[in-house]
């Protein structure tokens, strides 16, 4: 488990069970033993054909566990509803969460009915994002909050204001000046009085890469004054009362609770300022930013890390908007907060495989390895003759100086034609025997997986988040070598060469060494952002689905959905192609050319395949789902 530091970011969640495998306990630290389910027999359930009882559907594939969804969300509100009995405070925390996190129907729908006894509601930060948004709020609770982000059209307005009077407690949050004239207009027009919300663009400033959203600079928000002509406005039109929540969002990952802490003081002052200006200030919402521990250490030291747990922070909100609200005699208001990275990113967990990998080039002397150097030009013999002197008194670093001169050299002359493919073949084999035979060179494997980066952990490539991915299986076993990870994608980018623990390659078992043939890999944490950013880089399109639940029994589970990833056919209708149209076209040909209907039915097949590579299942019987472990 340290080699991979699954004590740190999985807890409570994720760990390693005695057979070596990852295990999830899906409702966190009240678990029990027996309702432990590991992750090895969900795969096999998942992907074994049907005719061995599995459910057939090919890798990639994502597992979700609904039972730690609704662990976090309670876990989330037990934190405020602990923090404000602690600090006295008088009024309660309702939550919403950001649907741009992941907006699968499955987790929202989940979200909405897990949060109904909490007054749990939605954010939504588009056209469509706010379309299922009310329709997911029409099962949830009355009071939930509908908080309406992002750039407004009169559309938009207009829906927002529409939901209201079905029943949704709906918010319009101004995150631009101009907005108010449409909702003012629109709310005439439609003749539905608003509740209005406005987002602060605070002073204080978060560092970190998701920081650029906060600070005077930031993209979105209302500046001082901007806040001020908005009181006054709604103040002419008499619409002051519709005036009633406060937002703000200093950026993802919060590092630490000092810097929440400034944030939510200077929006409480805020808040109190607009109370005494005449507005009917009822909620603050902190926005989103309550940060996960993607490498394990708690330290709040990068974009990476926080230093801080669920209940710090709902600790530090609370006493934050206490404090101010109590030096100036203001009624403590509604906490709402959008956290969205801490509700849906444990719960979903990427499995991939690596299908082959980098092997070491032979230690054998090339034949004639002698013959060709002794062909150099004098200036590389001498290089040679350094190399191997220093190799000799084990000198790694000079060793490498000349290695990289004579290889360097070498290709110079390669270049103006004046050695052969054999000359530079022996250098390479010299310099590589010298590295090996010095102990320094570990060479790092590069091992092939069956994913998309672009796809499936886009973060990776575009921002440089990392996310812990190690083994599944085998972990009982030390592995013995060191790789690096290169997807399907014919892009130099798609290669995870960057861990949480800040190396360059990870620790991975020799797939020779592997019985019963596949090796699986999962990448955790994931469940916010890499969904929905995901891309069609290659027409590689989404991993199936499953969504499996704890049940009863020991370590029974339930896969309560599950859907195959896009098909070849659906990637290609994404980019405006027809199928039907490309395989008529296809067919054609193929009559023309007199060829049979098999190849017809190839080129069918073809297109309701998924992209990934097929080939042949590698799960043995072995530890395959009894009755009493899978249902
Ligand atoms: N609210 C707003 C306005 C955001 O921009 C974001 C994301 O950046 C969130 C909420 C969700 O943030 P997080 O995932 O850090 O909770």
């Amino acid at each position: 488990a340290s080699l991979y530091k699954v004590d740190g970011w999985g807890a409570p969640y994720f760990y390693i069970n005695s057979a070596g495998n990852m295990s999830v306990r899906p409702h966190g630290a009240a678990t029990l033993p027996h309702q432990e389910l590991d992750l090895m027999k969900v795969v096999k359930k998942a992907t074994e054909p049907k005719s061995a009882g599995g459910l057939g559907l090919p890798l990639p594939l994502i597992v979700r566990f609904p039972d730690v969804l609704r662990d976090r969300l309670e876990s989330l509100n037990a934190a405020f509803e602990f923090a404000i009995q602690a600090n006295g405070y008088r009024s309660h925390y309702q939550g919403v969460y950001p649907v741009k996190c992941n907006q699968d129907r499955y987790i929202v729908e989940d979200l909405v009915e897990f949060g109904a006894p909490f007054r749990f509601g939605l954010e939504a930060g588009s056209k469509p994002e706010l379309l299922l948004a009310m329709s997911c709020l029409t099962k949830g609770s009355p009071d939930a909050f509908l908080v309406c982000n992002g750039y407004k059209d009169e559309e938009y307005v207009a829906l927002a204001l529409i939901s209201r009077t079905i029943g949704i407690n709906t918010v319009i949050v101004l995150e631009q000046e101009e907005e108010l004239d449409t909702v003012i207009e629109t709310s005439r027009r439609v003749g539905v009085k608003p509740v209005i919300g406005l987002r602060a663009k605070l002073r204080t400033k978060h560092s970190g890469h998701f920081g650029s959203t906060s600070g005077e600079k930031g993209k979105f928000g209302l500046t001082t004054a901007q806040i001020l002509s908005v009181v006054s406005k709604l103040s002419q039109v008499e619409m002051l009362d519709c005036l009633q929540l406060l937002h703000f969002h200093i950026g993802s990952q919060i590092p630490n609770t000092a810097l929440l802490a400034d944030g939510v003081s200077e929006a409480a002052q805020i808040y109190c300022e607009l109370t005494r200006l005449g507005a009917s200030m009822r909620v603050i919402d902190v926005g989103g930013g309550l940060g996960i521990d993607y490498d394990g250490t708690h330290s709040g030291g990068s974009d990476l890390s926080v230093g801080y747990g669920l209940d710090e922070y709902a600790a530090t909100v609370v006493q934050a908007v206490r404090y101010v609200c109590d030096q100036k005699g203001v009624n403590h208001p509604v906490l709402c907060s959008e956290s969205g990275r801490a509700l849906v990113s444990h719960h979903s967990v990427l499995i991939f495989e690596a299908f082959s990998a980098s092997q070491p080039a032979s230690l054998e002397l090339r034949q004639n390895l002698v013959y060709y150097l002794d062909q150099l030009t004098d200036d590389s013999r001498a290089d040679y003759r350094n190399l191997m002197a220093s190799a000799v008194q084990g000198d790694y670093d000079t060793c490498n100086v000349y290695a990289e001169q004579l290889k360097k050299r070498c290709a110079e002359q390669f270049k103006d034609g004046m050695l052969g493919l054999e000359h530079l073949a022996a250098v390479d084999d010299l310099c590589e025997l010298v590295a090996r035979e010095i102990g320094a060179a570990k060479p790092v494997r590069e091992y092939h997986i069956n994913l998309s980066l672009f796809t499936s952990i886009p973060d990776f490539w575009a921002i440089g988040q990392l996310f812990p991915i190690l083994p599944i299986h085998h972990l009982d076993q030390r592995p013995g070598v060191d790789g690096v990870l290169l997807d399907l994608t014919c892009d130099s980018d798609g290669k995870v060469d960057r861990f949480i623990d800040g190396r360059s390659s990870l620790p991975l078992h020799e797939l020779g060494s592997i019985e019963g043939g596949g090796y699986y890999l999962g990448m955790f944490l994931g469940g916010a952002y890499q969904e929905a950013l995901g891309g069609l880089h290659n027409l590689f399109g989404g991993p199936s689905v499953v969504r499996v639940s704890q049940s009863d029994g020991p370590h029974c589970f339930t896969v309560t959905r599950a859907v195959p990833g896009a098909s070849c056919a659906d990637v290609l209708r994404a980019m405006q192609h027809e199928p039907e149209l490309m395989f008529d076209s296809l067919k054609r040909r193929i009559e023309e050319y007199s060829l049979g209907d098999t190849k017809a039915c190839a080129i069918s097949h073809a297109f309701y395949s998924m992209p990934y590579l097929v080939y042949g299942t590698h799960l043995s019987g072995d530890g395959m789902v009894s009755d009493s472990e899978g249902s």
